[in-house]
Parts: C-alpha cells; sequence; structure tokens
C-alpha cells in the first residue's frame, strides 16, 4: 500500500518544481491536506510525518476528528458554509475558505474568539456554485470588516469542473488579479488535478485530497 510519506514526497517535488519555475520560493505556499471522508489513522500517519494543516468540508464528520486528534493542528474549513452552522464552524476551525455572505458573517460574530478567513469567490457566475460575483467582493469585504471575529486574509475559489488545463490556468489568473486587486496576498485554490498550474499563477494556498490521501472512500 502506498503511504502518506511517498504520496508526500511525490506533491512536495511538484510544488518545488511548479514554485522554482515561476522564481516563486517554496515555503510561499501553504498546502492543506484534504482529510475528508479519511479516517483519524490516515490524518495521524500524516501528523506523523510532520504535517499539520488539515481541511474538511462537513462539520459531523470533522468534530470527532478535531476532538481525536493533536492540538497543534491548523483545521480547515474548506465546505459550504450553512449560516446556522457557522457559529460552531468558526469555533472549531481556525481558517475558514468559504465565507459567502452576511448571514454566516451574523453567526460567526457570537462566538468570541477570531477565525481566519478567505472569501469565497464565484468567478464563473455559476448560480449553481458557492462564492460570491467578483462584484459583489468590496460590499462583503465592508460587512466582514464590521466583524472582528472574523479577520479576511484572501480569496478562494474553485475552477470549474472539466474545464482543460489552459481553461484553469487563466480561470487562476482571474482570481489571483482580483485577489491583487482588493490588495490581498493570499489565495486559495487549485487541487489534486490542477494544483501545479495555480502555483505558478500564485496560489499560496492549495487544497489537495486525492493526491495525498488517495482515492476517497465512500461515506459509511
Ligand atoms: C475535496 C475538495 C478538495 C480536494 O480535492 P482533490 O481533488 O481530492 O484534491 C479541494 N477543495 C475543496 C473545496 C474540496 O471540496
Amino acid at each position: 500500500m502506498e503511504r502518506w510519506i511517498d504520496r508526500w514526497a511525490q506533491v512536495d517535488a511538484q510544488i518545488a518544481e511548479a514554485c522554482a519555475s515561476v522564481g516563486r520560493p517554496r515555503e510561499a505556499v501553504r498546502v492543506i491536506a484534504v482529510s475528508k471522508y479519511h479516517s483519524i489513522a490516515a490524518i495521524e500517519e500524516a501528523y506523523a510525518a510532520g504535517h499539520r494543516d488539515f481541511g474538511e468540508s462537513r462539520l459531523q464528520e470533522a468534530l470527532p476528528k478535531i476532538a481525536a486528534l493533536p492540538q497543534d493542528i491548523c483545521w480547515h474549513y474548506i465546505g459550504p458554509l450553512q449560516s446556522n452552522k457557522a457559529k460552531r464552524i468558526a469555533e472549531s476551525f481556525q481558517v475558514v475558505h468559504s465565507l459567502e455572505n452576511e448571514r454566516q458573517l451574523r453567526e460567526i460574530a457570537k462566538q468570541s474568539s477570531q477565525v481566519e478567513a478567505f472569501l469565497q469567490v464565484n468567478l464563473s457566475q455559476d448560480p449553481k456554485k458557492s462564492g460570491i460575483f467578483a462584484e459583489g467582493v468590496d460590499a462583503a469585504l465592508a460587512e466582514a470588516a464590521e466583524c472582528s471575529q472574523v479577520r479576511v486574509v484572501g480569496l478562494m475559489g474553485i475552477a470549474p469542473q472539466l474545464a482543460s488545463l489552459e481553461e484553469s490556468r487563466s480561470w487562476f489568473q482571474s482570481l489571483f488579479r482580483l485577489a491583487q486587486e482588493k490588495g490581498f496576498s493570499r489565495v486559495s485554490m487549485g487541487m489534486s488535478s490542477d494544483f501545479v498550474a495555480a502555483i505558478q499563477e500564485g496560489a499560496t494556498d492549495v487544497r489537495i485530497g486525492s493526491a495525498l490521501f488517495g482515492d476517497r472512500p465512500a461515506l459509511q
């Protein structure tokens, strides 16, 4: 069976190469290992090898993992942020990648600690997808500025599925440009299939699941 350290070595080498190809330092890219559907044992294996950033997309699935695993893990919430769970999510995770509306902010404001957040942007303006349209970013930032429990650090996006690598690349360029326009230095973009292009186009946070943990098992 393939082990974490082997998959990690492979992904890490690709990241280093992607960074080198565009003159970015390797340390400029944080890897969020997306552990959704994977077991606590799988996360422990990654933790033992030194990894500390993990991403989950459902609160109910994440809570027992967070409770069972060491405190120095940085947990990233990458799933849809239902407002009725936003408070609990902000209490349990250090970083939320999927902030998109005022209702979520109002819920997060009900807890006391501060959470880092990425605004999720829907660049393709696909109504079936999460995220705010580019023209709504300023208003969302103004709302977030009123909420002391949230510190917006950058923009996040999910490239359209079935896009060719070239289409994904120009999509990454647009998100990076929008983040720069808004004064952000962090951009959360790129997954197992396209993280090399995302890094070449400026991603600072890549969310990598299957390339690090293997195929996701079916949900029980
Ligand atoms: C599942 C998921 C990922 C990781 O996907 P892989 O293709 O397994 O790397 C990244 N981002 C989000 C928002 C996800 O839901």
